[in-house]
């Protein structure tokens, strides 16, 4: 958590530990919810097809985890119909049991598939823990041969539509702005967007008193402790009454913490 010093107009009136308007966009720039695609800005069946590129990709993955001796994952272990072959019962042999379904897990030459469709070495190709995703690009790869376009119509991607003309390029222009400045000194924690903490004071003096006020209760300061803040600016937190001897940042203005 931050404070800071700020100077801010003499007659600035905004209720402490209230985020400063300034800082937060207008509900007024905020379009709706975009029904088509439930605000995630792609088709549904964009998303169908990132989860079938998602299970490919895995494919890759499985030769990894086979030379790491790893099981196959749920996912394709529980793939509708997976590709494997029929273990038939052996007659007359009590040790052989009933047929099953085997899954023959994929061969390496996924790996090197994969990695001539990222353009990757195959070395670098589904490794863990930084092995790249071959998920993503067998979806770009694929909407890149078609040029088919999975982003949302309706609202062009956005996931959100604009409630009147306009709105998206009002939004992106909007820029989040300060307290008018002036002469005024005022404490400020920046934690959140940014909020006043203390009332505005006419001198440092006036704000260093005032945190320095032990009526006041949290974050008291002693009054020499006060007036080093005021004069620094700012300092990280950690400046409670059980901490203020150890006051981070003070290094920055030249100050030693005082003992
Ligand atoms: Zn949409």
């Amino acid at each position: 958590m931050s404070r800071e010093v700020r100077r801010v107009a003499l007659d600035f009136d905004w209720p402490p530990g209230k985020v400063w308007e300034g800082y937060l966009r207008p509900d007024r720039l905020r379009g709706e919810k975009c029904d088509a695609c439930n605000g995630s800005g792609q088709t549904h069946f964009g998303w169908w097809l990132q989860k079938f590129s998602y299970l490919m990709g895995m494919l890759a993955d499985d030769v990894r985890d086979q030379e790491r001796g790893k099981p196959m994952h749920p996912w394709l272990v529980q793939f509708p119909r997976p590709h494997g072959h029929f273990v038939y019962p052996v007659p007359d042999d009590p040790q052989s049991g009933p047929g099953r379904f085997h899954i023959d897990r994929p061969s390496p030459d996924a790996v090197e598939f994969f990695a001539k469709l990222m353009n990757v070495a195959p070395e670098e190709l589904a490794g863990e823990p930084f092995g790249r995703d071959p998920g993503d690009v067998v979806m770009r790869k694929l909407l890149e041969i078609t040029g088919v376009d999975v982003s949302c119509q309706p609202c062009e991607g956005h996931g959100s539509l604009e409630t009147y003309p306009g709105q998206r390029a009002d939004a992106d222009a909007w820029e989040p702005y300060g307290p008018p400045a002036g002469e005024g000194w005022q404490l400020w924690e920046t934690v959140t967007e940014g909020s006043p903490l203390s009332p505005v004071f006419d001198t440092a003096d006036g704000l260093a008193s005032w945190m320095a006020d032990p009526d006041r209760g949290e974050d008291w300061l002693p009054e020499e402790t006060a007036r080093k803040f005021v004069a620094a600016g700012w300092a990280p937190t950690a400046i409670t009454t059980a901490e203020y001897g150890v006051v981070p940042g003070a290094e920055h203005a030249g100050w030693n913490s005082p003992e």
